[in-house]
C-alpha cells in the first residue's frame, strides 16, 4: 500500500452467494463493526437482484455498493443484461469486469473487457478490472507479458481524464477459490508490472495514484502482509468477504498504521 498517493480499496465479490434475507443479516452485523471512517473504502459487490436493497442497507455507513458485471450498451435488445447508466442511476458505484469467472464462463474477452470499461467510465461508475493468469500459463513463463497485454487491451482508447477512476485487480486464476494465495512476492511483482504499463501509458504521475488489488483467497492470515507490498493497494475478496468478522479482519488489516 501507498496510501500517500492512492486509496487502499477493500472490496467484497459476492459472486451468486446470499439472498435478501441473507444481505440484510450481513449488514446488521457488518455496519457496527466498521466504527469510524479511516484510510481504506470498503465496497461490497452483491448480485444484481439486491443492489437497491444493499444501497438502502449501507446508505448511512461507509461501505460503497458495487455489480459483479454490466453490458456495453447503455440501452437496446439484451435481454437479461443491465446497463453502466441503470446501475448508476440506482446509485451503484463501482462494477466487476473481466472477472475470471466471466470470462471463463460467459465468454467475456480481452476486446468485451475493454467495451465494458469505457462503458462503466463513460456513465460514471469506477471499474474494477480484474486480470490474471491460470497455472498453465505462469508455469510457462508468460504472466508479465500476459497481464501486460491484458492491462493494454483493457485500457484501449480510455482517456487520461477518466483513468483516475480505474481500479485493477489482479487476481491469479489459480488462486481463485482454491485457497492457494499467490506469494507476497508474487502479487507485489505483478502488481508492480500493472503499474508499470500504466506508466507507459498515461505518465508516473498517474500511475501512482491508481489503485491496484490483489484477489485470491486473501484472507484475515494473509492480509497484512499482501497489503505490505508498496504495489497492493488492497483486495478484492471472495470467499472471505462473505463472513462479517473475517472482512472486518481484512479491513482492519488494511487500516493499519
Ligand atoms: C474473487 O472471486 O474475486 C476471489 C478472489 O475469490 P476468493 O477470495 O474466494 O479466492
Amino acid at each position: 500500500m501507498n496510501r500517500r498517493y492512492r486509496k487502499t480499496i477493500i472490496a467484497g465479490n459476492w459472486k451468486m452467494n446470499k439472498t435478501l434475507t441473507e444481505t440484510k443479516a450481513f449488514a446488521e452485523e457488518f455496519k457496527p463493526m466498521l466504527g469510524r471512517p479511516k484510510w481504506c473504502e470498503v465496497v461490497l459487490c452483491v448480485p444484481a437482484v439486491n443492489l437497491q436493497a444493499a444501497i438502502r442497507m449501507f446508505k448511512d455507513s461507509r461501505v460503497s455498493i458495487g455489480a459483479e458485471n454490466c453490458h456495453y450498451e447503455s440501452s437496446g435488445a439484451f435481454t437479461g443484461e443491465m446497463s453502466p447508466e441503470m446501475l448508476k442511476d440506482i446509485g451503484v458505484k463501482y462494477v466487476i469486469i473481466g472477472h475470471s469467472e466471466r470470462r471463463q464462463y460467459y465468454n467475456e474477452t480481452d476486446f468485451t473487457v475493454n467495451k465494458k470499461v469505457k462503458a462503466a467510465l463513460e456513465a460514471g461508475l469506477r471499474p474494477i478490472v480484474c486480470v490474471g493468469e491460470s497455472l498453465e500459463q505462469r508455469e510457462l513463463g508468460v504472466t508479465i507479458d500476459l497481464i501486460t497485454y491484458q492491462v493494454k487491451c483493457a485500457l484501449a482508447g480510455v482517456p487520461a481524464e477518466k483513468m483516475r477512476h480505474v481500479v485493477f485487480a489482479y487476481e491469479p486464476i489459480w488462486a481463485i477459490g482454491t485457497g492457494k494465495t499467490a506469494t507476497s512476492a508474487e502479487a507485489q511483482e505483478v502488481c508492480e508490472a500493472i503499474r508499470t504499463v500504466i506508466r507507459k501509458l498515461y505518465g508516473a504521475r498517474m500511475a501512482r495514484a491508481v489503485t491496484i488489488q490483489y484477489g485470491g483467497s486473501m484472507n484475515p492470515k494473509n492480509a497484512q502482509e499482501l497489503l505490505a507490498q508498496p504495489d497492493v493497494d488492497g483486495g478484492l475478496i471472495g470467499g472471505a468477504a462473505l463472513k462479517p468478522d473475517q472482512l472486518m479482519d481484512i479491513v482492519n488489516a488494511a487500516n493499519q498504521d
